[in-house]
């Protein structure tokens, strides 16, 4: 990837999008392309095919999805499915025309099937059935990730797609009924301390295992695979450590400075046990995560505090 290139960054206002950006700007690289939601709709075929026919950019990072926790998953099914297969299709087949050879599509470690060996191998996708509280997201992840497969078999494009584990970072969705868990228990542990509270409530058994990744870890992933010029295939991105939710809402209530007691409301679902990523691949590359959870999370709570009002 040379400087000069034109890069377009699909989903730049998300927070793994706005990352990538962050990360391309402090690497050299001021040729990036952007469109906001309002100017490009990318459910919409014709649209985007026009776009990427007139930008014709050298790299593409696919950083737009439609994304939410657990509770929005489960809830919002069918748009999960559709805008999400909608958006990659439209996005992959129009690079494609327009003769964009190198893309990174980006995923999530939901696609793994739910009772899969611990750490998750690449290899381990589409070996067993699915959590069913994102299914429909994971399918159409699973979606995209063929799609970039066979239109490198097909025609010889260089499409690779990233698996990361759970992001946390700056421009973070802390609605707490939309958000992932990391996220909200910021918030939570925040109200709770400003209100005066002596508990804070996490949902589920608060035994189900996480991995979670800073996001400008994650970008910083994203930029190395481009620019270490792999042309195809797999790689998951995380630490490669896990942690429980309790264990991290203790962690995430030391941060903030809340000292109450943990209540579990266990008429929320736990979700998939557990999915730790196994991060050989990456590491072979050269790369590996470089923020710890604990910093992380009090940069993620500084970045909480500091956001505009409303
Ligand atoms: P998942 O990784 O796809 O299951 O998505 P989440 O990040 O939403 O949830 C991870 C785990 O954290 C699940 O076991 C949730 O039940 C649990 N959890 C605990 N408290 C919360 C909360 O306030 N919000 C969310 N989203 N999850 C929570």
């Amino acid at each position: 990837m040379d400087r000069q290139a034109k890069i377009y960054v699909a989903g730049h206002r998300g927070m793994v999008g706005s990352a990538i950006v962050r990360r391309l700007l402090d690497g050299g690289y001021d040729n990036i392309v952007t469109r906001t939601h309002e100017e490009l709709d990318l459910a919409n075929q014709q649209a985007v095919t026009a776009f990427l026919g007139k930008e014709t950019p050298d790299f593409i990072f696919m950083a737009a999805a439609k994304v939410g926790g657990i509770h929005a998953n489960n809830t919002f099914r069918a748009d999960f499915l559709y805008t999400n297969l909608l958006i990659e299709a439209n996005i992959t087949n129009a690079a494609w025309q327009a003769g964009v050879h190198r893309m990174l599509f980006l995923g999530s470690s939901c696609i793994y099937p739910r009772d899969c060996p611990q750490p998750i191998r690449e290899d381990y996708l589409l070996t067993g059935p699915l959590e069913q509280t994102n299914e429909p997201y994971a399918i159409a992840k699973i979606a995209g990730i063929k799609l970039c497969e066979n239109y490198n078999r097909q025609h010889g494009t260089r499409y690779v797609s990233a698996m990361p584990t759970n992001l946390y970072g700056p421009n973070d969705n802390y609605d707490l009924n939309n958000s992932h868990v990391l996220p909200a228990l910021i918030r939570k542990a925040h109200e709770a301390k400003v209100r005066g509270d002596r508990e804070m409530v996490v949902w589920g058994s608060g035994s189900p295992m996480r991995e979670f990744l800073y996001v400008d870890d994650m970008a910083d992933a994203s930029v190395f695979l481009m620019e270490s010029g792999v042309a195809e295939g797999l790689y998951n991105i995380g630490t490669g450590t896990d942690v429980t939710i309790r264990e991290l809402a203790e962690t995430v209530m030391k941060v903030v400075g809340f000292d109450g007691d943990i209540v579990f409301d266990q008429t929320k679902p736990d979700g998939t046990p557990r999915k730790l990523l196994n991060v050989d691949r990456m590491k072979k590359l050269g790369w590996q995560a470089s923020t710890p959870l604990i910093e992380g999370i009090a940069k993620a709570y500084a970045d909480f505090q500091n956001r505009p009002a409303g």
